[in-house]
């Protein structure tokens, strides 16, 4: 049945859903009251409409700034820096932190081609410039490429007289922040060392 393979086939591409999962789905979706699988078309088709790019810290927003950066209630003396807009999502649902946010759009990792022009590094360095910041959390992810995005950006602050961080061990490592359960999460944040 051509119609099942190609749903099954779109929704396998989905992270975290294997063949089998989106098999199941597929055939959920057949017997599903139409009026939900069309809200859920929608809600497919205006994401990339509705979801902007905040100016300021480059997580996702439906307007050009996003909540974080232009709350009143922000801290806006420190920065957490973060490689992906869920990773935002993750330290801003924990209730640790509560100042602003810089979303890098990934790790350096020149064996993908990702390099220190290709993610927003020169935004943050700008931004680090035209603030005063007291504190910079390097959030990066606790793998090979987060430590060394990590390390790099350490090196383009060495001139400048800002506290920097890094989380504290606990995260698991090697792997992502998105998947740090909230507890772990939390103790790492609270116990974040200085990064030098
Ligand atoms: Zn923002």
């Amino acid at each position: 049945m051509r119609a099942l393979e190609d749903l099954t086939g779109y929704l396998s591409r989905l992270p975290g859903i294997g063949k089998k999962s989106a098999s199941r789905i597929a055939f959920y979706l057949v017997k599903t009251p139409s009026s939900y699988n069309e809200a859920f078309s929608d809600a497919i088709l205006n994401i990339q409409k509705k979801i902007k790019i905040c100016q300021i810290c480059g997580s996702y927003s439906e307007s050009d700034i996003c909540d974080i950066c232009s709350d009143a209630n922000t801290d806006k003396e420190s920065i957490c820096v973060v490689e992906q807009p869920q990773d935002v999502i993750t330290i801003k649902d924990s209730g640790v932190y509560k100042g602003l946010f810089h979303v890098l759009g990934g790790a350096i990792n020149p064996l993908n081609n990702v390099l220190p022009e290709n993610l927003r590094i020169k935004e943050l360095m700008d931004r680090i410039k035209d603030n005063n910041f007291k504190e910079i959390i390097l959030a990066t992810n606790p793998n090979e490429e987060g430590d060394f995005t990590a390390r790099y950006i350490l090196r383009l602050l060495k001139d400048i007289d800002v506290k920097v961080t890094r989380l504290a061990s606990g995260l698991p490592i090697g792997g992502d922040l998105e998947y740090a359960d909230k507890s772990t999460l939390l103790r790492s944040f609270n116990s974040r060392v200085n990064f030098e």
